[in-house]
């Protein structure tokens, strides 16, 4: 089933999620923070993170879960670690916030971390580590959720989709790049797949009566299961403990326990890294670098991460965003 599309320009995309935001209560700091991930997300073609996640940021404000207007603070821990309270706000003006300060740190030390506590991250995690490569930094984050993934072997849900995200400076040119859940799947493909009526590949989840299934409705109810069996079961593990105790925060099932069940974005926490590779070598490695991709790009049938949505980026026309959705945000925009 194919779903009926409407075009938008970016502006329109931008301007329709802010002004549903600011409508909602999210004041003009917040709203512009969310709109631009929001867009930037469309522009790149990774729409589970587009104005698909805009009725949950609504439904988030409109419970009061979230604080439209909450302003964070930053602290300096150490000279390399900063601790971040977003301040039960939404996470993009969180990084928004925190990412100069890690930034000029990593610069100056060679490491630095920052440890967010109190945000609701509804969004991929590419914009935080693409910014610190665009500084020239090596980025490394990661998030957890609340529980969707069955551990390895197991049938009931205990990880979140648990994503995590990397970033590798090239002067010039885009960076390497890539931001990857750890479930075989997002949870919001599986839902736009259930939306779509599009069935998925077996061993992506399981239905809530514990069985292997291609039909992503069912998975919606079910679980999801870990990408590359115990492997990506065991990394999905270390991101509970990194987005979790280490940053001050809740584990994926605590989240859950404390969460009302708006279907808004959660309350979590988020380890950033940034490291110099300058300082970490002792030398400019560029040239070493774009030999490593000459080599990797020569190899058939291989792409870089990140070139497909560099590629879309490279587009600043138009975008099919489904009509459905658009409606519904209007619909929002419009409430009185
Ligand atoms: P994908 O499986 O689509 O892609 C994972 C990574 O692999 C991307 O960086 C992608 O690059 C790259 N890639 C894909 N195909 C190839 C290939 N053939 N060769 C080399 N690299 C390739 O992503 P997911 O579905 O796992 O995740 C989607 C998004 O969901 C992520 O942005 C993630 O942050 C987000 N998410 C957010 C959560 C939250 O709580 N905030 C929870 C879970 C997920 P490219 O982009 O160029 O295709």
């Amino acid at each position: 089933m194919t779903s009926k599309t409407i075009e938008l320009s970016l502006d329109e995309i931008f301007n329709l999620a802010k002004a549903s935001l600011l409508k909602h209560g999210a004041n003009e700091e917040n709203a512009d923070a969310v709109a631009n991930t929001v867009t930037n997300a469309e522009r790149d073609g990774s729409l589970s993170h587009g104005l698909f996640r805009i009725p949950g940021y609504i439904k988030a404000l409109q419970s009061k879960k979230v604080d439209g207007s909450a302003k964070p603070e930053i602290k300096e821990v150490t000279p390399t670690i900063f601790r971040c309270d977003a301040k039960n706000g939404f996470a993009p003006l969180a990084h928004k916030y925190s990412l100069k300060p890690l930034i000029e740190a990593a610069h100056k030390f060679g490491i630095a971390g920052v440890a967010i506590q109190r945000s609701h991250h509804f969004a991929a995690l590419w914009p935080e580590v693409e910014t610190i490569s665009e500084n020239g930094l090596v980025g490394l984050t990661s998030v957890s959720y609340t529980p969707a993934v069955a551990p390895a072997g197991g049938t009931t849900a205990l990880f979140g989709t648990n994503p995590m995200s990397f970033a590798w400076p090239r002067p010039g040119k885009n960076p390497i790049v890539f931001d990857m859940a750890t479930s075989s799947m997002a949870k919001g493909e599986i839902q736009i797949a259930a939306r779509d009526g599009h069935s998925v590949p077996l061993g992506t989840g399981l239905s809530s009566s514990g069985e292997l299934t291609t039909d992503a409705s069912e998975i919606d109810k079910g679980v999801l299961l870990p990408f590359g069996g115990h492997k990506g079961s065991v990394i999905a593990l270390m991101i509970e403990l990194l987005s979790g105790p280490l940053v001050g925060e809740t584990f994926s099932y605590e989240t859950k326990e404390r969460d009302n069940g708006d279907g808004g974005p959660v309350q979590g926490g988020q380890f950033i890294l940034a490291l110099s590779p300058e300082i970490c070598s002792g030398k400019d490695t560029s040239d070493q670098i774009e030999q490593f991709i000459n080599k990797y790009n020569e190899i058939d049938g291989v792409r870089l991460p990140g070139a497909r949505r560099h590629k879309n980026r490279e587009d600043n026309g138009p975008r099919q965003v489904n009509a459905e959705l658009i409606n519904t945000v209007i619909r929002l925009r419009d409430e009185s």
